[in-house]
């Protein structure tokens, strides 16, 4: 085999989706692995809705995720331009090869006539396809209808009772007939190339060697091979991926999570967790680990293990495996992740915040993160003016008997050490329990309650030190009158 050479090749009519970040990752993973070339193109011929802003945004995700390419329309290449709609000419060229051949021709019907011929064949129990009705007209017949002022479309003229087969990678043999496709158009009215068309003239003329793609694309591929086999052209090997289904095994749509990328950036998803999950939709390594970096990925990747049964998109697992990078991430890169929805919140002045003091904060909380911007739920503990208590349980805690005494010594504590570091706080709260001969529980427990009016949370020798000295005595002055214990001088 030559050098690989893979495209991804997106219609830029919305943004990156998860399934086309999926099939990006997929030929990105399998090329890097084989040292060859990846290649973006963007497949605009639906003039209508494509945009440039979706193509940007494109761009932009696959960038975020860190798979770059190496030909492509900002960054060129041989084989450019990479965008369909100027390629116009390269396709014009293969369309007239095949008139040449009379395996393409001019069709001047109308939609009405077109619908006429379904209907038709309906009625007589026959699949409604386009039957060849424009093959073979005269030039006297051509010119008539042009007078009309119609104008043509391009249809290829498929085979009568021919076996496709493809031999796909991921799904074996598959096996299309020929006679249930009818002809079809491969150039409209104004011009510009279908799909099926462009298609195969780019992975021709680019030289690609594998098309991995989604399983819905599937039944185009006879399609495709058909054009390739008519013009004589070497075709790439296919592998279609499969469809990704939310856990209602129903198709993946917005009611089973964001489908954009963009979205899950903007919730403060890490590129890393995203790649990591996306692999491992319709993927599996050999074994039971599950997290994986793109370099890691790259190395164990291939097309064997991919799956032919759908993947199933968790997205419980995607929040584990952030969680998972969140916390393995150097401290400052989440804190900053983590600005602008403290900002947001209203926890941090626009003006800036003091980054030390974020970074504690976000170091203490990150553990309960599955995304960045959960950040908001957990900080009110260091955030929140008013102390509220979560429940009258909690409030039931510091009514406990031993409570005056614990918050009492925790005070005394406090006011004569120095700076609170974690490590002192540890060890003065070891040091209560010894002191006063209590169990942990009924230590950890009212402090937790005083300092944070909650039963759960953050471990309490990180939350101690962020407070700091003033602002814990405030609070278990308050903790103390809430319990109905009286104050102390
Ligand atoms: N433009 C097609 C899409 O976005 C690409 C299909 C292919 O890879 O051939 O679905």
């Amino acid at each position: 085999m030559g050098e690989m050479r893979v495209r991804f090749a997106p219609s830029p009519t919305g943004p990156l989706h998860i399934g086309g970040a999926r099939s990006a990752l997929f030929n990105y993973l399998l090329v890097r692995k084989h040292q060859g070339k990846f290649i973006l193109r963007i497949e605009d011929t639906d003039q209508e809705r494509s945009s440039r802003e979706s193509e940007i945004d494109i761009m932009d995700s696959l960038r975020w995720l860190g798979l770059d390419w190496d030909e492509g329309p900002d960054v060129g290449g041989p084989h450019g331009p990479y965008r369909q709609t100027e390629r116009l000419d390269i396709y014009r060229k293969y369309t007239e090869m095949l008139m040449d051949k009379k395996m393409a021709y001019l069709c001047y019907c109308t939609e009405e006539e077109l619908e006429e011929q379904r209907q038709e064949l309906k009625a007589r129990g026959q699949m409604p396809r386009y039957m060849g009705k424009c093959y073979g007209l005269s030039e006297d017949e051509r010119k008539k209808l042009e007078d009309e002022g119609r104008k043509p479309v391009i249809r290829f003229r498929v085979p009568e009772n021919e076996l496709i087969k493809i031999n796909d990678l991921v799904r074996g043999e598959v096996n299309f007939e020929s006679s249930g496709i009818g002809d079809f158009v491969i150039v409209k009215s104004d011009g510009i190339p279908t799909y099926n068309f462009a298609v195969v003239v780019d992975d021709h003329e680019m030289n690609i060697s594998h098309v991995i793609r989604a399983e819905e694309h599937l039944s185009n591929t006879p399609r495709q091979v058909l054009i390739f086999d008519a013009l004589g052209l070497k075709k790439p090997e296919f592998a279609h991926i499969s469809l990704i289904l939310g856990k209602d095994r129903s198709k993946m749509s917005k009611r089973h999570g964001a489908t954009s990328l963009n979205q899950y950036k903007e919730e403060g998803y890490l590129p890393e967790a995203l790649v990591n999950f996306l692999a491992l939709l319709g993927w599996s390594p050999e074994g039971e680990e599950e997290v994986f970096t793109l370099e890691d990925l790259t190395s164990l990747f291939d097309l064997e293990r991919v799956a032919k049964s759908p993947a199933v998109f968790d997205l419980e697992k995607l929040r584990w495996l952030n969680g998972v990078y969140i916390r393995k991430s150097p401290i400052d890169r989440i804190a900053g992740l983590a600005l602008p929805y403290l900002t947001q919140a209203g926890y941090v002045g626009e003006d800036g915040a003091n980054l030390e003091y974020i970074e504690k904060i976000v170091d203490a909380v990150r553990d309960y993160l599955g995304s960045v911007s959960e950040i908001k739920e957990h900080v009110g503990i260091f955030f929140d003016k008013e102390l509220t208590f979560e429940s009258e349980k909690a409030v039931d805690v510091l009514r406990g008997e031993q409570v005056p005494g614990v918050l009492d010594l925790l005070t005394k504590k406090v006011q004569n050490e120095g700076e609170l570091t974690p490590d002192n706080t540890k060890k003065m709260i070891k040091s209560i329990c010894k002191e006063l001969d209590l169990g942990g529980r009924k230590v950890f427990m009212p402090v937790r309650v005083a300092l944070t009016g909650k039963m759960h949370g953050p471990e309490m020798h990180d939350v101690i030190p962020i407070l700091g000295g003033g602002e814990i005595l405030r609070r278990i002055n308050i903790s103390l009158e809430k319990a109905g214990h009286t104050l102390d001088g």
